[in-house]
């Protein structure tokens, strides 16, 4: 089906907030089955670091995606998928070195692998691109953007003429104040 035949789904902007948890929660969750998956691979005679590649290379990527999916702004994209990583990261790390007293603060930036940082960008790239691909059928708006004014959100019911009054921004269309 081609882009605006059918309108575009509308999320609540108020949503960004169950976004950014989806993209922490998801960073912790990755990093809380990395392990596991990796001690898993070995114990079945495949290759050890396979754990650590799925989550890097599978799990990261899809809820980058899926997070995007869910919030399409390419802003909450890029801060979340970055917070993902972040995540990601020390919850591996905690997973390691349990005891958190013992960590500074120098040792926790040294330990970042160059491959994670090279991920992350992966990661955001990968949200970013997402969030925009899904636009014509999934927008970031109030379920009554179709009555505002493109510009600045003022409500246009039942203009006389076809200019914001508030911004003086022209209006394609000038929407009827419904039947009460
Ligand atoms: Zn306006």
């Amino acid at each position: 089906m081609a882009a605006g035949i059918r309108p575009a789904h509308s999320v609540h902007p108020d949503r960004w907030r169950v976004a950014l948890t989806i993209y922490v929660v998801g960073g912790v969750c990755v990093g809380l089955v990395c392990r596991p998956l990796s001690m898993w691979a070995a114990s079945s005679g495949i290759r050890p670091g396979v754990g650590t590649f799925l989550c890097v290379n599978a799990l990261m990527p899809t809820l980058a995606v899926v997070a995007a999916l869910y919030y399409p702004r390419a802003r909450v994209a890029t801060i979340g998928a970055f917070l993902s990583s972040v995540c990601l990261y020390l919850t591996m790390r905690l997973v390691q070195f349990l005891d958190i007293a013992q960590w500074t603060i120098r040792a926790t930036i040294v330990d970042v692998e160059p491959v994670l940082v090279a991920a992350t960008v992966g990661y955001i790239i990968l949200a970013m691109i997402t969030s925009v691909a899904i636009q014509p059928w999934r927008v970031v708006a109030l379920p009554d953007a179709h009555l505002r004014c493109e510009s600045c959100g003022y409500l246009l019911l039942g203009l006389s003429k076809p200019t914001c009054p508030e911004c003086g921004s022209p209006c394609k269309t000038i929407p009827p104040i419904p039947d009460s």
